[in-house]
């Protein structure tokens, strides 16, 4: 089962972008570090209650100048349309119902997905939203995104729409999960064909839950690889727009699916925004990653191979936020190069699944506490008791501290380099939290 997808659609100036940045407003911190990268940026991953899900702020689709307001929504609402497990129609609350409002409605009403709707700018308690019921669909659930009032019902409805999440765990240890990704043309399918290719006789491909996901199967030194939707990869649309859209929410739902995000770059062009983008999106659902420069033969032949330390150098320099991933080089007409991929396929993944125990990681904090003493910030001294691992994929550290909001950003991330020295860890993100406990004297 894929992760739910939640579109927001509606006329302009309602209040959609305001409402997707509430959605999505926990990736703050992201944002400021990467700036940039999410600028624009109208995909997003947010969290209810345990249901993660992904949000897209129709509004963000731009479509050819030539093209009239209400044709806009109209193709923005029905890409929406297309691919979402629940649609979100918002209106101004306090304006009312406009036309254009009763159009967007007529189109909804034309497809099957379930529809909420919204009133924004609802900011005091006696709103009068009798009026919205002629929309038909029902009750509108009144909400301030600005003020971020009501959010919580709002989102329990939301949730409350998707369909149950199939729980079998597909965790079968033997089974490594990977995403292929990358701008179109950068050779993802003629990448699967070559990784397959060789090894035909043992390739499957298992239907997958969504309407034409197709995962493919391979064995390889009694491993299973599994690659997430590259069917997906192979489906071509003729509009130009619409390709962006689906590829980029395909490569959306795959990650999510898998285990390992092998990022495919071009490795004639270095990185350019949008592979920033598909880069933000992979930080962003925790998974492990692996950036490939592809179409390193097409370098070779131009006699730049020395070009691959200006290109690594490039690639540090312009996806810090993916520090950790390993960087290869591959060509589909290299076979040699994608065999020792799936080396490192199962080197990542161990790492991904790595468990420290705890008497280890408090040796490190112990040193790591000597070498770099917590800073004193404020009348109250910082403490870290000592931290534990709560979880793998992606391993993920439990800090119990005295005041978490007296340790500051930076002292995290020197525990977490302090962990990546000692551990490797390497493809693979990690998370640290933090949680009071009270000191026993
Ligand atoms: P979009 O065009 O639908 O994406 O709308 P925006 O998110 O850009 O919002 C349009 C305007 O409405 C902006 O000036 C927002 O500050 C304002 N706005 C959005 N949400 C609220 C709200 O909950 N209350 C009020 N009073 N204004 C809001
Ligand atoms: P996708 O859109 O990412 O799936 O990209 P394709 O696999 O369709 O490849 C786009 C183009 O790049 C095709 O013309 C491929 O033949 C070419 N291509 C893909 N991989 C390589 C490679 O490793 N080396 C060279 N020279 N060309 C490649």
């Amino acid at each position: 089962m894929s992760i739910p997808m939640v579109a927001i659609v509606g006329r302009p100036n309602v209040g959609k972008s305001t409402l997707f940045n509430r959605l999505v407003g926990e990736r703050k911190a992201i944002e400021q570090k990467n700036p940039g990268v999410t600028r624009d940026r109208i995909y997003g991953h947010a969290t209810w209650l345990n249901t993660e899900f992904l949000v897209v702020d129709t509004g963000g689709l731009t479509f050819s100048d030539t093209m009239e307001l209400e044709q806009q929504i109209e193709k923005q609402a029905r890409l929406a349309m297309e691919e979402a497990t629940v649609i979100v129609f918002l209106v101004d609350g306090r304006e009312g119902i406009t036309a254009l409002d009763e159009e967007i409605a007529a189109l909804l009403h034309r497809q099957g997905r379930p529809v909420v709707l919204v009133a924004n700018k609802i900011e005091t308690k006696q709103a009068d939203l009798e009026d919205f019921y002629r929309l038909g669909f029902g009750e509108a659930i009144p909400v301030s995104a600005t003020h971020g009032l009501n959010i919580g019902d709002f989102l329990d409805q939301v949730v409350s729409l998707f369909p149950a999440r199939d729980n079998t765990p597909k965790d079968d240890a033997e089974t490594i999960r990977i995403a292929v990704v990358g701008r179109p043309n950068v050779g993802k399918s003629s990448f699967i064909n070559a990784l397959t290719g060789e090894e035909r006789s043992i390739v499957s491909e298992i239907p997958g839950t969504t309407r034409d996901a197709v995962d493919t199967m391979l064995e390889l030194n009694g491993k299973k690889f599994v690659f997430v939707d590259t069917a997906g990869i192979r489906k071509k649309s003729k509009v130009k727009e619409d390709i962006e859209y689906y590829s980029v929410l395909r490569a959306l739902k795959a990650i999510d699916n898998a285990d390992i995000a092998l990022l495919l770059l071009d490795a004639t062009e270095g990185v350019t925004e949008q592979d920033q983008k598909i880069a933000g999106y992979i930080q962003e659902s925790g998974k492990a990653v692996i950036i490939a420069l592809n179409k390193w033969d097409l370098l070779k032949e131009l006699g730049r191979e020395k070009a691959a330390v200006t290109l690594e150098e490039n690639v540090r320099e312009n996806l810090k936020f993916i520090s950790f991933a390993p960087i290869v080089f591959t060509s589909k007409h290299e076979p040699r190069r994608l065999k020792k991929l799936f080396n490192l396929l199962e080197e990542v993944y161990g790492e991904y699944t790595k468990r420290i125990s705890t008497s280890l990681l408090n040796h490190l904090l112990l040193d790591a506490s000597k070498m770099n003493p917590l800073p004193a910030s404020g009348k109250r001294k910082a403490r870290i008791y000592y931290w534990t691992q709560i979880a793998t994929k992606p391993p993920t550290f439990l800090l119990f501290v005295n005041d978490p909001t007296a340790i500051h950003f930076s002292y995290l991330r020197y525990l977490e380099n302090r962990l990546r020295e000692a551990f490797d860890f390497t493809g693979t993100p990690l998370r640290l939290t933090m949680r009071v406990r009270k000191r026993k004297e």
